[in-house]
């Protein structure tokens, strides 16, 4: 008699594994823009950066991963993020010193604002 079905072993999908690790470490990182929908006091934006857009993303709804979006999260304002880069901590300290993420907004400064600090094709 046949065996009905063949289980492959537990660990045999494991093999691919360090090779997609390396290459995680390796990526460069993402600087983000988000736009709070309403006010809080002067601060109508966040940049950041971060390895990993979505848990980072997820972090700042629970209101974690940085002092305003704390503060954000705890005032109720709901927020989207608009633009990202990829980039590091020397793109996220220039744009940031700039000051110029009102202008780099679609949603404040609309679809111009996508010509503002275009992203280089790589
Ligand atoms: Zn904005």
């Amino acid at each position: 008699m046949f065996p009905k079905s063949i289980r492959a072993p537990r660990t045999g999908s494991l093999l691919t594994a360090p090779a997609r690790d390396h290459e995680r470490e390796t990526a460069m990182s993402i600087v983000y823009l988000i736009h709070f929908n309403q006010a809080y006091r002067h601060a109508r934006h966040y940049l950041g950066l971060a390895d990993d857009l979505d848990a980072r993303l997820d972090r700042h709804r629970s209101g974690h991963g940085a002092r305003l979006m704390q503060v954000v999260a705890e005032a109720g304002i709901s927020w989207q993020c608009v633009r990202t880069w990829q980039g590091d901590r020397k793109l996220e300290r220039w744009l940031k010193r700039k000051k110029a993420a009102p202008t780099l907004c679609p949603v404040c400064a609309g679809a111009k604002a996508l010509l503002r600090a275009k992203e280089k094709n790589r």
